[in-house]
């Protein structure tokens, strides 16, 4: 077997199975590589199985060239993974369904807001990434709502507040911070279906992260604060709950997150450049504890 030389400590547990899951919007860079290579060490160091899923539900935003560059950049690094490679893009009939059974339980309601009414509605509450949602269609009156939908689509909401209820509190693992309780309020009443694609990011994921049976996911600490959000809605779901690896973001040699539009930090440019693999894993500083701890 090839691929990167992490040390990885898992390999007198039972195989795991994890994914790299990335969105063809842009090409893949270092913290990709650093992502789907320590969810491919954790699967093949415990027998188990890495599955691979293109997050394409963004249409109008995900190009086929940069898809073809993913293939390219984990043939570069030497991951294989398991099975046929899953698109978003081809699973709307489960994302529907899923929507379909949050609105049947009263844990969803319409949303008819643009960003410039969100932007402008004053006493909108913050969050770690700026306003949260105000909760103005959650409080339309039952008749407003009705002379809405039949005009117009909306985009659906998690009534974070009502699910909580239903719930009771909830808790998530996460490998170097331990347990969490979950507090998907941080985020607040998150979209869980977009108006123009039918679903978002935070449904999308936790039912192909079910359906794919992955038990580790492995990704950047950018999206900590999505993880409490996506425990609610597999509590809601009946879903499992995978163990969660999130890891230091890679950062530019100006100390600055790394983003796809940056050229010279993509892995393509690496490829192209003449680059090994060997000298992208030792650009990332790979400190001790990037190799991963042994699920229990
Ligand atoms: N598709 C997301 C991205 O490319 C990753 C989602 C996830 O790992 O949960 O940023």
């Amino acid at each position: 077997m090839t691929g990167p030389d992490f040390v990885v400590d898992n390999v007198d547990n039972p195989p795991v199975t994890t994914r790299f899951a990335p969105s063809p919007t842009g090409l893949l860079h270092r913290g990709h590589a650093f992502s789907a290579m320590m969810g491919w060490r954790l699967a093949r160091a415990s027998g188990g199985r890495f599955v691979l899923r293109i997050e394409d539900i963004d249409t109008a935003r995900c190009r086929p060239e940069h898809e073809a560059a993913i293939f390219d950049d984990l043939a570069w690094l030497g991951l294989d993974w398991d099975g046929p490679v899953w698109r978003q893009s081809e699973r709307s009939t489960a994302y529907a369904q899923a929507l379909e059974r949050l609105i049947v339980m009263g844990v969803a309601y319409p949303c008819f807001c643009t960003r410039a009414d969100i932007a402008a509605a004053a006493s909108a509450p913050h969050g770690p990434d700026g306003p949260l949602y105000p909760g103005t269609c959650r409080n339309l009156d039952a008749a407003t709502r009705a002379a809405r939908l039949a005009r117009e689509a909306p985009a659906w909401r998690l009534d974070v507040g009502a699910a909580l209820a239903r719930t009771g509190p909830l808790r998530w693992q996460d490998r170097a911070q331990g347990w969490q309780p979950a507090d998907p309020q941080r985020l607040g009443d998150i979209v869980i279906a977009r108006r123009d694609v039918g679903t978002a990011y935070a449904l999308a994921v936790v039912v192909d992260d079910a359906a794919q049976g992955i038990t580790d996911v492995v990704r950047g600490e950018d999206l900590f604060d999505a993880t409490h959000a996506q425990r609610l809605l597999q509590a809601l779901l009946g879903l499992p709950t995978p163990r969660y690896h999130h890891h230091r973001l890679i950062r530019g040699s100006d100390g600055k997150r790394l983003a796809k539009r940056l050229p010279q930090e993509t892995l393509s440019a690496w490829r192209v450049a003449g680059q090994s693999p060997a000298d992208l894993i030792a650009s990332l500083n790979l400190l001790a504890n990037d190799a991963l701890w042994p699920p229990d």
